[in-house]
């Protein structure tokens, strides 16, 4: 990963509050085979551009209230994924721009789920964004990727058995994930 940069804020183990205090701004960059779980839903035959991202800082200061510790994070990748038309790899753009709010322990985070429009995390002195870049990048990647215009022709028809069976046999990848932004809270 591109730390070394910067060894104030290492992006493995941020020191949030610190990072909110100074308005602090972290960019890093990896090709996609450094992120594991990005590189298991990567299909091999494209050529990925490297994940780039940007973490900001903010410590929003209000009068009669504690001081809230906030982190904009923003994320340009773009992934190989499977069409679901053709079933041909489909090198497929996904941004993220989210901020989230830092509270003081999981407690607090339950307690505030409900009510909170903010996407809520707990405080660390040690906090990994490159995970939540990670996690928020396969949170935002289509549900069902697919070429704007399938570069050849379906190699397969519905007429084909050979398709059925293929559909039939072929388990949902996404399923999972569907699972997870269902149980999401935002
Ligand atoms: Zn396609």
């Amino acid at each position: 990963m591109d730390s070394k940069t910067d060894t104030q804020w290492p992006p493995e183990q941020l020191d949030v509050k610190t990072f909110a205090r100074d308005a602090a701004q972290l960019t890093g960059q990896a090709p996609l085979s450094a992120w594991e779980r990005l590189s298991e839903e990567a299909q091999p035959g494209l050529q990925a551009p490297a994940v780039r991202w940007s973490a900001q800082g903010e410590l929003k200061v209000q009068a009669g209230t504690p001081d809230e510790v906030w982190l904009h994070l923003q994320v340009h990748a773009a992934l190989p994924l499977l069409c679901q038309r053709c079933l041909t790899p489909v090198l497929t753009p996904v941004e993220v721009d989210r901020s989230f709010r830092f509270v003081a322990d999981e407690a607090t985070a339950m307690a505030l789920d409900d009510e909170a429009q903010e996407d809520l995390l707990v405080l660390s002195r040690e906090f990994n964004v490159l995970e939540l870049v990670e996690d928020e990048v396969i949170l935002a990647m289509p549900l069902v990727p697919f070429h704007e215009v399938c570069p050849a022709p379906l190699p397969m028809s519905a007429a084909d058995p050979l398709f059925e069976q293929a559909q039939e046999e072929r388990p949902n990848p996404f399923a999972a994930l569907a699972r997870l932004k269902v149980g999401r809270s935002s």
